[in-house]
């Protein structure tokens, strides 16, 4: 039966010392003044180019990221494999984006396809869009309230051309690719083009993967829009569902600007949204494709329900669950060991490129009610099993 509290084998791959490192880590990570200040610390290290890789390489990295290269991830992918669990390499690093960071992001998440092609223990490739161009052209071109000068319509066409090649290596190499989902003010033209990569890839089988964040009260007519324009065009949409991670900024954003908050207006309509997105997938599974990404144990719980309410494979290649490397293994193991598609979102760059994204998970872990709670309490009862027996 599947219990999420099942810490022995959540936690079998882990030694002692692991889970004492863990243990610790979340320890500090549960108070947001030491977080925030060493938030603040790292920036200033940054910026003035002070070493950090001796203080967050033994602590955040080695709890969050599989290494600095794909080679360094093998290890994560074949501990993974002992369990059941897939692995989705990501390419963390926040480009600069700079012509060079962009071109370099471009060429390393291609390796990263191409590494997803030759190993059957990696379940998707998956790129974030700002990555491969600028904040400020996505945001216009979104915003649609300007017009574009005529090198923003030659920057825009070039980035268009790097979404689709990304799009096209993983459809030649026969490897799913998740497109990241981001802030509301970027999103509109990563929408359109991940529909049109969509509609262009996934004639056979869902390739491409749109992220919908269930935060945003605009998205299930979206995931109407996307099935109806499937069904009459002949395609297999792939969808990826998140809660959403930049809601405080949204809100933020909104209230300045002036436009209507596009959140949801609190947690439960959030989990609502959630749950009718997955629902409704699941319910058209002969049609679409479903990844769905959360630490919330319900949601987790009540996709395994659903999949056997609705009498389908418990493996069915069609569905895969999603936790991030280092978190929530409570309920990535479990699902595994039940039989259900579990992957691990493995993240790796160098240290100082990776920093912003251990930063955000660092800050999620204080401000994601009861999360940390529970990895602590998670890793405690392990402890403590382990003493007794
Ligand atoms: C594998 C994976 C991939 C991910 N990829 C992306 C991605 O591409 N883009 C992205 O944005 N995020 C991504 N995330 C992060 C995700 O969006 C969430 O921020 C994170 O997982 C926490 O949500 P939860 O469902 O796990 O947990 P929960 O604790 O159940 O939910 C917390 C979330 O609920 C929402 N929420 C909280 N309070 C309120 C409120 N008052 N009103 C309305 N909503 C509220 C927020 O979205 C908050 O992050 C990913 C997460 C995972 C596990």
């Amino acid at each position: 039966m599947l219990d999420f509290n099942n810490t022995e084998i959540a936690f079998a791959s882990k030694s002692k010392s692991e889970l004492k490192n863990a243990y610790l880590l979340f320890n500090v990570m549960k108070h947001p003044g030491i977080v925030k200040l060493g938030k603040w610390a790292c920036q200033v290290a940054l910026k003035i180019r002070f070493p950090l890789a001796w203080i967050v390489k033994p602590t955040l990295y080695k709890q969050f990221v599989g290494g600095e290269t794909l080679q360094d991830c093998t290890k994560h992918i074949n501990l993974l494999k002992l369990s059941n669990v897939k692995s989705t390499l990501d390419y963390s690093a926040e480009s600069k984006q700079t012509p060079e960071g962009i071109r370099a992001t471009l060429e390393e998440t291609l390796r990263s396809i191409d590494f997803a092609r030759e190993n059957h223990d990696i379940a998707y490739a998956v790129f974030k869009p700002s990555t491969i161009t600028t904040d400020e052209l996505l945001c216009k071109v979104s915003e649609k309230n300007e017009k574009l000068t005529l090198t923003e319509i030659k920057e825009f066409r070039e980035f268009g051309e790097r979404f689709m090649l990304l799009c096209e290596r993983a459809y030649n190499n026969n490897v799913r690719i998740l497109v990241d989902a981001e802030d509301y003010c970027l999103q509109n033209a990563i929408d359109e083009l991940t529909d049109e990569a969509m509609r262009r890839f996934n004639k056979d089988r869902a390739i491409v993967f749109a992220t919908l964040q269930m935060y945003r009260h605009d998205r299930m007519p979206y995931l109407h829009r996307i099935y109806d324009d499937a069904v009459e065009k002949g395609y297999y949409p792939g969808i990826k569902f998140v809660r959403g991670a930049y809601m405080e900024e949204e809100r933020k954003r909104a209230n300045i600007i002036g436009y209507p908050d596009p959140i949801c207006k609190d947690k439960q309509a959030t989990d609502d949204n959630f749950d009718a997105g997955v629902r409704f997938v699941v319910e058209h599974i002969d049609r679409m494709e479903l990844f769905m990404g959360t630490h919330n144990e319900t949601s987790n719980y009540k996709l395994a329900f659903l999949i056997d309410e609705q009498k389908l494979e418990r493996n069915t290649p069609r569905i895969f669950f999603s936790q991030l490397l280092g978190m929530s293994d409570n309920i990535s193991f479990n699902l595994a060991h039940e039989g259900y598609n579990v992957t691990k979102y493995v993240p790796y760059a160098k240290v100082r490129d990776v920093l912003p994204y251990l930063l955000r998970r660092a800050e999620e872990n204080t401000s994601v009610a009861g999360q940390t709670g529970r990895e602590l309490r998670m890793l405690n009862a392990e402890m403590e099993r382990r003493k007794k027996s």
